[in-house]
């Protein structure tokens, strides 16, 4: 029994506890790893556990972990960082899932930019639902028209939307702020039959109140792997 595994274990039952408490089934919630910072080693411990879904915030260090885990076959790798034009190849090339897709721009080179060989990249919209200007996020308003446009790109795949919610909002504004996301996406799914199953929202500090207004993807990093020291 290594810290790792019991934080991991311990974040698993907060899943359960928190779906069971508002009668969902916990296996419609993916518990993503967010292992940012800290090393390869960590990723395979966790990954020898049985952990499959790992997120990362930097391109770099995204490109460096996925070459040390080449040997992982089923590990999935969530992109969910702020991303530039610029390295949108790398991640093209090598993640299978991006959450932070606020620009059709973007979208697009990573659609040209996937290998033919890959199967397509499982994307996420992220919405600005906190309306701070500093965020990244296309404005709710905004969401359905680049959700539209990004579900007719070839490579890519839309499967839902992602947030990052003011984290000094008190709960009940956090709580609107999800909801917001799921109403968002509700509509498209009604409007426009768009096959939408994701909803990425809830970290370690707000996993429970996310699960309660849907998420299906928690994005957990201090709470499994400890404080960060480093950047992000
Ligand atoms: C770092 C990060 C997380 C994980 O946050 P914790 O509070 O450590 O669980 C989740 N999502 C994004 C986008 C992040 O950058």
């Amino acid at each position: 029994m290594t810290t790792i595994f019991t934080a991991w274990q311990g974040v698993q039952s907060r899943i359960g506890i928190a779906a069971t408490a508002c009668a969902r089934q916990p296996d419609a919630i993916t518990l993503l790893a967010v292992s940012k910072t800290f090393p390869a080693s960590a990723v395979r411990e966790l990954y020898e556990f049985g952990q499959r879904h790992f997120g990362e915030n930097y391109v770099q260090e995204l490109q460096e972990k996925a070459a040390a885990l080449s040997d992982c076959p089923d590990l999935v790798w969530h992109f969910i960082g702020p991303l530039q034009s610029n390295k949108t190849r790398i991640v093209a090339e090598t993640a299978d899932w991006v959450h932070s897709v606020d620009r059709l721009k973007i979208a697009e080179r990573l659609s040209q930019q996937r290998p033919e060989h890959l199967a397509p990249l499982q994307v996420c919209l992220q919405v600005n639902v906190s309306g701070e200007q500093s965020k990244s996020g296309v404005r709710p308003a905004e969401a359905p028209a680049l959700a539209r446009a990004i579900s007719r790109l070839p490579n890519l795949q839309l499967r839902g939307m992602m947030c990052i919610p003011d984290p000094d909002a008190g709960q009940e504004a956090l709580s609107q702020q999800f909801a917001l996301l799921r109403q968002l996406q509700e509509q498209l799914r009604a409007t426009d039959a768009l096959p939408l199953d994701t909803l990425s929202m809830g970290m370690s500090g707000d996993l429970e109140l996310a699960i309660r207004e849907g998420s299906t993807m928690v994005r957990i990093g201090t709470a499994i792997f400890g404080a960060r020291t480093a950047k992000g």
